[in-house]
């Protein structure tokens, strides 16, 4: 019997999946393989919100596997000598898996290549699984990356992407292809009380939930905060459950200029991956260096504190903060928000925030979390790096009747959209009656810091 392994990464789905379909193409049976990598838990990047997001992805990876008369092998260790170890127990001829496009997959794709070459076996590796458009595809004629977004837009949007491909109707796995129980969903301490449930399931019905009621408005509703009137695909786009190819495919069969703005949001997570997988080290280092001395954990540790516990004194960033540690997840909008006051108005260390966001968020992705950290801390590839974001302007603007705020800043739940962005304008005695902090530090104070230290006069 030929055997091939299919090697799941970030890619949990049966539904197009041409690594699969490679697999099944070349052989008689697949191992379906998940490798709980030892080397993403020494980095500590399996933060307990995305390792029961995970585990939810797995079982409903098997279910389906099952469905078609097969089932996922999971083993844990080093992923190179577990898969090494599959390919002799099962006697493959290859392995399929997708591109990864950070240094750490850069490196796994290498060492797994050469341990299956000294071993007289292939590795096949697959584009645009886990993006829409590679990095590399498209490129200015005078660089190996784009560096802005519109021009990069322009041109991933005249790529022509691969057709979807479909799920297969059978599967069958060769005798021998043991490995651990698949976990169920819930038994994780330090969980967010609202996390979503991840697998395939769950993203094929939101993406069908989202298309009826939610895609057309997209456009002008993505930045109200209270009406959370965007997709929630983040996470199922990170772990792969869904694909970004078939997504841009069904946008444009719907049409539309909220399918469009969607679309448009699709390319910026191809943007971030391709200046990562061109710049490596922005993951930790400055991309575009503007000569910041931050304050860090030792000079601004109770600032640091007060941001990560939703107690700054300043409502929308409270409740954008308070609704990460809920739900593993924040709304965009709110997400620049924060970042914009902890890197410009505390003038504090964008990595402090990215890490913070890393070990919550859901869907927490290093080339997207540290490059739109980046970007708001004016390090990144935004063009209009000393950009500050007013936290009381913007919550008028963009939760104009406070409705975001109230939903997690209790403490101001009986205030009238007037002051609820301003609590500190209450009359003194309506003012001490309120449990709520005031703001850690004036907005004017913090823009002055800022402007001083890059350089412009206050
Ligand atoms: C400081 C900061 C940190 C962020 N960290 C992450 C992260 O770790 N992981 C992550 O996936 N996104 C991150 N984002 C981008 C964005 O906030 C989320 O992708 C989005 O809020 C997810 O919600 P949604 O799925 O409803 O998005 P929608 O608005 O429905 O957008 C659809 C999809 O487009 C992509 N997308 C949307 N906005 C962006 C963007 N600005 N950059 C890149 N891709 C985008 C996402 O994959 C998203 O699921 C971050 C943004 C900021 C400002």
């Amino acid at each position: 019997m030929n055997v091939s392994v299919v090697l799941f990464t970030a890619d949990l789905r049966l539904t197009d999946h041409p690594p699969l379909r490679a697999a099944l193409d070349a052989a008689d049976a697949v191992v379906p393989l998940f490798v709980r990598d030892r080397a993403i838990e020494a980095a500590g990047f399996a933060a307990p919100n995305r390792r029961a997001f995970l585990d939810g992805c797995l079982a409903d990876l098997d279910a389906g596997l099952r469905e078609r008369g097969g089932h996922l092998v999971v083993r844990s260790g080093d992923l190179v000598q577990e898969v090494c170890r599959v390919v002799t127990e099962t006697d493959a001829e290859e392995v399929h898996m997708a591109a990864g496009h950070s240094r750490f997959a850069a490196r796994r794709e290498e060492r797994l290549r050469s341990a299956l070459e000294a071993v007289g076996r292939r590795l096949c590796v697959h584009d645009a699984v886990t993006v829409a458009v590679p990095p590399g595809m498209v490129t200015p004629a005078s660089s190996d990356h784009f560096a802005v977004f519109t021009p990069y837009y322009r041109h991933w949007a005249r790529t022509p992407l691969r057709p979807v491909v479909r799920a297969p109707g059978r599967v069958v796995v060769p005798e021998g292809a043991g490995g651990e129980r698949v976990p169920a969903h819930g038994d994780h301490v330090g969980v967010s009380p609202a996390l979503p449930p991840g697998g395939e399931s769950q993203a094929r019905k939101q993406v069908t939930a989202y298309w009826r009621r939610g895609l057309d408005g997209y456009e002008t509703t993505h930045d109200d905060l209270a009406a959370d009137a965007t997709s929630r695909l983040s996470a199922h786009l990170h772990f792969g459950t869904v694909s970004p190819v078939e997504l841009v495919h069904r946008a444009r069969r719907h049409g539309g200029a909220g399918a469009e703005a969607f679309v448009r949001q699709l390319a910026w997570r191809d943007f971030h991956h391709q200046v990562l997988a061109a710049r490596p080290e922005t993951a930790h280092a400055d991309y575009r260096t503007q000569h910041d001395h931050w304050r860090t954990e030792r000079t601004a540790g109770a600032d640091i504190d007060a941001w990560r516990e939703g107690r700054t004194g300043y409502p929308v960033i409270d409740a954008a903060m308070r609704q990460l540690r809920h739900e593993g997840w924040m709304h965009n909008r709110a997400r620049l928000l924060v970042a914009s006051f902890l890197t410009k108005t505390l003038y504090v260390d964008w990595r402090i925030g990215a890490a913070h966001f890393l070990y919550w968020l859901v869907d927490g992705d290093v080339a997207n979390n540290q490059l739109n950290w980046q970007w708001m801390a004016g390090t990144g590839t935004d063009t209009r790096p000393n950009r500050v974001l007013n936290p009381v302007t913007q919550s008028k603007k963009y939760d104009p009747d406070g409705t975001y705020v109230r939903r997690w800043v209790p403490e101001l739940a009986g205030l009238a959209p007037r002051l609820v962005h301003e609590p500190w304008k209450l009359p003194a005695a309506d003012r001490a009656d309120l449990d709520y902090p005031d703001p850690i530090v004036s907005l004017s104070t913090g823009l002055d810091r800022f402007r001083r230290a890059r350089g412009k006069e206050a």
